[in-house]
């Protein structure tokens, strides 16, 4: 799968690493375990999917994570990307709006001894409040415009990554808050993610 991803363009050798390092075949579905290494998206329940490992690396990379980052995701989901941002920083604040598919991936990556991620269950377009500011966010799933909530939890020097858009086609966008707190967006390619919802949605 490294080979995979490489190819496409992903160079970052800490975040090929991480890539390899973490199982995917454990946060798939049985079902799908045979598929669990080919760079597609899979179900994991729920209506919601794991993503591309592609995606995943891309997105991870133009973070540029420091190991002493403190990095807040919105969209636990399987728990999968989880794993690759807790290998390559200090602590993962992870939000998912639906608690049943947090409390698997919780199951997942405390077996796999993660100690360095804190589990939120909540709406993401809160943020969390109570830990920010975060030096990275990552979303992985797609709101309509970019949540104001979000970019006030950045820290200054700060970067978001986050598919912004309509349901199932969007941009994939890179934020950077400056160290005098100006932002700027930096498009970067076209993603098809799962909505991100309200809470009044579910
Ligand atoms: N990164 C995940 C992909 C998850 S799919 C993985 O690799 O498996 C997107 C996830 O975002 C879903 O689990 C969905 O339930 C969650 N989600 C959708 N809207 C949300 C919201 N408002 N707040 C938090 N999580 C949300």
């Amino acid at each position: 799968m490294k080979n995979q991803i490489e190819r496409r363009g992903v160079s970052d050798p800490k975040v090929l690493r991480a890539v390899e390092k973490v199982p995917r075949h454990l946060f798939v579905p049985p079902g799908y375990m045979e598929y669990s290494y080919s760079d597609r998206p899979l179900p994991i329940g729920d209506g919601q999917t794991i993503s591309q490992p592609y995606i995943v690396a891309y997105m991870t990379e133009v973070l540029e994570i420091k190991k002493w980052h403190r990095v807040l995701e919105i969209g636990t989901g399987s728990g999968y990307q989880t794993a690759v941002l807790a290998e390559l920083s200090y602590r993962v604040y992870t939000v998912e709006i639906i608690e049943e598919l947090q409390e698997k991936a919780k199951v997942v990556l405390d077996g796999l001894g993660y100690k360095n991620i804190e589990y939120v269950v909540g709406d993401g377009y809160e943020g969390y409040e109570q830990e920010a500011p975060y030096d990275r966010i990552i979303l992985t799933a797609a709101p309509k415009e970019i949540p104001e909530k979000l970019l006030q939890q950045l820290a200054f020097g700060g970067k978001i990554v986050l598919p912004v858009g309509a349901s199932y086609y969007q941009e994939l966008v890179l934020i950077e808050k400056n160290r005098l707190g100006e932002i700027q967006i930096i498009p970067l390619m076209a993603v098809s993610f799962v909505p991100m919802v309200k809470q009044y949605q579910i």
